[in-house]
């Protein structure tokens, strides 16, 4: 009889191996194929020398996830690898959409990892001590309506704002739109932060206002934050007051 296979979308954190989750760390050892987008699996080094590796380019993640469960089906332990965690912007909702129609649908097991959003918050210092909203400004399978419609929304609703896939090379105006966007429901001297590379080799942090917000240099390695009215730069660190009363206790 054939073995039983298992398909495991692994979040791998956002680079550095010292933020990839034990358990993560456990399943890509015990796995006999991982498959993800070649950058992703560089970052894992040593870890996966000896496995079987099936990767495409970034816009095949359709195929990779049908060639990864057809492997699980026959009997392989199967590692989708996403950056940061697999079930934000990752692998691990279209694998689960994939075997939508299937009979016996394969069980597919999410591991979590530290999302890009944790790292740069943690670089910056606690910008997302209160509530805040993640949002995607890559208009690949969003349209770009429905993008600006939701950060206008979110820019009203005075959330801490963590923006994901910012600004591509071809993509320029819509980073600037959303920026003023920004400005007018909050004001030019907003706290912004961005980190590019967070939690991984060469990472490096920016904060300031949204009026001196160095827009032309956002680049797809790197995420966005963006202050509530509450926001402060407190010895050089992005902090979300959260309310507690600090100043009248030291009094
Ligand atoms: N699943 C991933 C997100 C994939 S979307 C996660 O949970 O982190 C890709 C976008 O995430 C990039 O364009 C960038 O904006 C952001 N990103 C991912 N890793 C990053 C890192 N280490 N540093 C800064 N931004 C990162």
């Amino acid at each position: 009889m054939m073995n039983q296979g298992r398909i495991f979308a692994v979040g791998i954190g956002p680079g550095g191996l010292d933020l990839l989750a034990p358990q993560a760390r456990k399943i890509l050892q015990r796995a006999d194929v991982v498959v993800g987008y070649r950058p992703y699996l560089d970052l894992l080094g040593d870890l996966i020398i000896d496995k079987e590796v099936v990767s495409t380019g970034m816009r095949g993640e359709v195929a990779r996830c049908q060639s990864a469960i057809a492997k699980a089906r026959h009997g392989l332990v199967v590692a989708v690898v996403s950056s940061g965690d697999a079930g934000i912007y990752g692998m691990a909702g279209l694998l689960l959409e994939l075997e939508e129609n299937e009979e016996k649908p394969l069980t597919i097991e999410v591991v979590p990892g530290i999302t890009a959003a944790n790292a740069a918050a943690a670089a910056l210092g606690a910008p997302l001590m209160n509530d805040f909203a993640v949002l995607s400004l890559s208009d690949w399978l969003t349209p770009l309506e429905e993008v600006k419609r939701r950060v206008k929304a979110v820019a009203k609703a005075d959330l801490v704002c963590v923006l994901y896939n910012p600004q591509s090379r071809s993509r320029r105006d819509l980073l600037p739109e959303v920026i003023n966007e920004f400005v007018s429901a909050r004001g030019k001297s907003t706290v912004v932060g961005t980190v590019r590379n967070a939690g991984r080799k060469g990472e490096k942090c920016w904060l300031g206002t949204l009026a001196e917000l160095p827009v032309e240099d956002v680049d797809m390695v790197t995420v966005v934050l963006i202050g509530n009215s509450r926001t402060a730069i407190i010895n050089n660190r992005m902090v979300t007051r959260r309310g507690y009363r600090v100043t009248e206790r030291k009094k």
